[in-house]
């Protein structure tokens, strides 16, 4: 998995992420929404609301509730997954939700639903991470007031390194796979999972690389944020000037 460079079976260093692109307001019939690519993983984001909830007996009367649906096209990975949701769905949706949730000023939307659809079209490892990722974006496209923007990454070790970002292979394959999901501005960790076994020495190295790893995504969300609003704005200009 570590080749005698150093280097991994992508060719990346250790402390590297894999290639990310990210766009957002990729869907028109959304309030919100976004698409990540991160190496070969593909993943689309979808916010609705806040929004009049059904059913209505969920409602709370002091703020909104979020709810939040993971799930991998069939297509996504190499053997078809059945498009029923699989238990491992069920328990992404819980945890991504929990990791959005202290991001939102739920608190000013009361007996209303903001929903969150996240698709895997591609799966190849760090799923649950591109897909909080892009459903922090899709929030904030969809105007949702958001105390901070959640960046999520994984690190872990393979072949005895400790490495960024692990891909699938790396996944399944090496020793240990932490997903960490964090708001920079915030100093808040909101999901913190770990696979696999590392000493307590390792433990804290790992979590350092996912951090800085969020870091960098985080920059990248912003961007991509930025350049939605720049597009308008050549928009509305090239309107105005014709
Ligand atoms: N995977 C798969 N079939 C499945 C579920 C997962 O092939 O039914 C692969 C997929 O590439 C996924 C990877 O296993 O990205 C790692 O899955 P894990 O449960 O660790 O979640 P993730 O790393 O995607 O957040």
């Amino acid at each position: 998995m570590i080749d005698e460079k150093g280097l991994r079976t992508d060719g990346r260093r250790p402390n590297e992420l894999r290639p990310i692109k990210m766009e957002v307001g990729v869907l028109s019939n959304a309030d919100g929404s976004a698409y990540i690519e991160q190496g070969k993983s593909k993943v689309l984001a979808a916010v609705y609301g806040p929004r009049e909830l059904h059913p209505r007996h969920l409602a709370l009367p002091d703020r909104a509730i979020l709810r939040c649906r993971y799930h991998m096209a069939p297509f996504s990975v190499e053997e078809r997954k059945s498009p029923a949701p699989s238990r491992r769905e069920i328990e992404l949706s819980k945890v991504i939700r929990e990791a959005l949730e202290p991001a939102i000023f739920l608190e000013k939307f009361p007996r209303t639903s903001i929903d969150i659809f996240i698709e895997v079209l591609q799966a190849d490892g760090g799923t649950r991470c591109a897909g909080t990722t892009a459903a922090a974006l899709a929030l904030a496209d969809a105007g949702i007031p958001m105390r901070d923007l959640v960046a999520a990454c994984a690190a872990g070790k393979v072949d005895g390194v400790l490495v960024l970002d692990l891909n699938d292979i790396e996944d399944k394959e090496g020793e240990a796979d932490m997903p960490v999901s964090y708001m920079p501005n915030l100093g808040l960790i909101s999901l913190l999972q770990m696979d696999g076994s590392l000493t307590f020495e390792e433990f804290k190295q790992v979590l350092n690389l996912a951090l800085e790893g969020c870091k960098q995504i985080y920059k990248l969300q912003k961007e991509a944020l930025k350049a939605k609003y720049v597009a308008i704005k050549e928009e509305v200009e090239t309107c105005l000037q014709s």
